[in-house]
């Protein structure tokens, strides 16, 4: 109805007011986003970027200024907000101001050979002692349980084993503080307990070893301790400092002791947190579930974590919407070294994921969507692992002081050969450390372990299986082989030194054929035919006009139909645009190719 219209004048003045309405934007966020700040469809936004010469859609990532010329346009006064804090948070676990902080329980994770009986000592650890008090619902396996002896308690990681524990460590996580070596007292030390073994001190965790299976016949406990001897634990009782517990999982003998000397190893090692903070920890395992959607059960490691709280892990974030304890129990809050099964998140995170509580919606969206951006800017090879022509570069910016190995080998004797030898390399620099040095194929968990140490992996006559190399290639981790100690001793000394330097061969990714040239904002770019292999955004790229190379740069554009593309396979088409060039002609051909070093 046209009932009191507003003069002109009027509807100046309103406009007037919005202008004055302040809008902070984040330095980088998705159209998606900006229309939700904006308060505006997609669509709309879309459109007023088109008119302003930018073709984007709706999830892509644009920036401050970008999106401030929308705001504008549509009456906001625009401010940039502050980066966010980047991942500061597992540092911050321990910066804290000392008069904050309280003790807090010991995170403990069992580790062992199969079949030692790791699985069955968390169970009788769980049914016996579940946290006193606090009876009533159902024990559930959330990934980690607290029990209480004395009005302490102690939390478990219920995901036995190093290789759990190492791949969590690969991603940053610092988790455990106490790790169980629980070794079968029939068995006695096996290849994965020297495994955990390297792995927990690796790691710089204190081993606590429990003689399991007590109750047997055979249970020969002082041979345990004299294998563990030859491993380099001294137990207390000769002279050592590595407590030996015997304990039965079977008939529960011996686990109260077991747990007393936790406690005490706890106490030596002063663990404590600021519980008053905004909490900060790690993912300890997380799945989809049919009804509730992704859940994660998330190690409160300082502050504590309040329902309503937003949290971000890695990619994904979240209002805290509600919280369960192992019991199924629904928890208002989550202290210190406590375990808590949280809901609410937008995706399922991974294992090992640190997690951190910030202030607001918004500023999750814009870490997540910062971190999103940094991983597609990152090179499209994996670079966590170290190599060791790039050791020297970590070593003189201070990032690595020491040359981590997991060394595998045929036989003993020339694994111990090769071990005296290398170890015998270090430098005033570099402390050359065999952190692992086993007979045997090039495992998994061997490759975990030099990823988790910013090691390498040598194979002395000693090849990988299909998981190991998966692993290597996947992560970026460097698997040398050599047959000749010389050789190897060799390489060694000039990386320690400085001298190695990487051999690069490129390698042809694929071909593209350019059928016509498009004119388009800020150029030219090819419409393309992919005859063999793949383009890829970001690799590297030659122009060929009848086999003479024009031009050497880099994809810079890749579009499907007008969609961005991130690859486009053989057989398709797509519309290629290249670093600093125009001058497409139809017939040209676009090579792509990588870097990789010669092995
Ligand atoms: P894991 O592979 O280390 O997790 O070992 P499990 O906990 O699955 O145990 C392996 C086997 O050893 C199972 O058959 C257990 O019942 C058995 N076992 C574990 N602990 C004991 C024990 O203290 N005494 C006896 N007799 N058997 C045990």
């Amino acid at each position: 109805m046209a009932s009191n219209p507003k003069t002109s004048k009027e509807a100046k003045a309103a406009a007037k007011q919005e202008s004055d309405r302040p809008l902070t934007i984040p330095s980088t966020l998705t159209v998606r986003q900006l229309a939700e700040l904006v308060g505006a469809s997609p669509v709309e936004v879309i459109k007023d970027l088109m008119k302003n010469g930018v073709m984007a859609a709706i999830n892509q990532v644009i920036d401050y200024e970008t999106a401030a010329i929308v705001a504008r346009n549509m009456g906001f006064q625009t401010k940039e907000a502050p980066p966010p804090e980047e991942s500061a948070e597992r540092a911050v676990i321990e910066e804290e101001d000392a008069s904050l902080l309280q003790t807090r329980p010991a995170v403990v994770t069992i580790m062992g050979h199969v079949d030692h009986g790791k699985t069955k000592l968390l169970d009788a650890i769980r049914n016996t002692n579940v946290a006193a008090g606090e009876v009533g619902g159902i024990t559930q396996h959330i990934g980690a349980y607290q029990v209480e002896l004395h009005g302490q308690r102690i939390t478990f990681v219920d995901t036995p084993g190093h290789e759990a524990f190492t791949a969590m460590r690969a991603r940053g996580a610092r988790v455990t503080d106490i790790a169980v070596l629980v070794i079968a007292a029939n068995d006695g030390v096996m290849p994965q307990t020297v495994e955990a073994i390297d792995h927990a001190k690796a790691a710089g965790v204190p081993i606590v070893v429990a003689i399991n299976k007590m109750d047997l016949e055979d249970a020969n406990p002082d041979r345990v301790k004299q294998q563990l001897s030859e491993h380099g634990l001294i137990i207390e009782e000769w002279g050592g400092d590595v407590i030996c517990v015997p304990v039965s999982a079977k008939t529960q003998d011996g686990l109260g002791d077991l747990l007393e000397n936790i406690v005490l190893v706890a106490e030596v090692q002063e663990l404590k947190a600021n519980p008053q903070r905004p909490a900060v920890g790690t993912v300890i395992e997380a799945e989809m579930d049919s009804s509730r959607g992704p859940m994660a059960t998330m190690l409160v490691q300082a502050g504590t974590l309040h329902g309503g709280d937003v949290v971000v892990a890695d990619e994904t974030w979240g209002k805290v919407k509600a919280m369960f304890n192992e019991r199924g129990q629904r928890v208002k809050t989550a202290s210190p070294s406590t375990p808590a099964k949280v809901m609410g998140l937008s995706a399922v995170p991974h294992a090992g994921d640190a997690f951190t509580v910030v202030k607001n919606e918004q500023i999750a969206r814009s870490l997540v969507t910062e971190r999103q951006r940094k991983r597609e800017a990152a090179s499209v090879r994996p670079t966590r692992g170290v190599t060791l022509e790039t050791l020297y570069g970590e070593i003189s910016t201070g990032k690595v002081k020491e040359l981590n190995i997991v060394l595998k080998a045929d036989v003993q004797g020339t694994l111990d050969a090769v071990r005296t030898a290398l170890e015998r390399l270090s430098e005033k620099q570099v402390q050359v450390n065999i952190i692992h040095a086993a007979t045997g194929i090039i495992i998994e968990s061997d490759v975990m372990l030099a990823l988790a140490s910013k090691g390498i992996v040598i194979g002395f006559n000693s090849r990988p299986d299909t998981g190991g190399r998966r692993l290597a290639e996947t992560e970026g981790v460097d698997i040398r082989y050599y047959e000749v100690i010389y050789d190897l001793i060799e390489d060694v000394t000039k990386a320690v030194k400085g001298l190695l330097e990487p051999v690069y061969e490129d390698v042809v990714e694929g071909h593209a054929e350019v059928r016509q040239v498009f004119r388009v904002r800020g150029g030219r770019v090819a419409g393309c035919y992919v005859r063999d292999g793949v383009v890829t955004r970001g690799a590297s790229a030659r122009l060929l006009r009848e086999d003479e190379v024009i031009h050497t740069s880099r994809v810079a554009t890749l579009r499907r139909f007008q969609d961005d593309a991130k690859e486009v396979q053989a057989g398709y088409e797509c519309g290629v645009g290249i670093e600093d060039f125009q001058d497409f002609q139809e017939g040209d051909v676009i090579e792509l190719y990588s870097r990789q070093r010669k092995s």
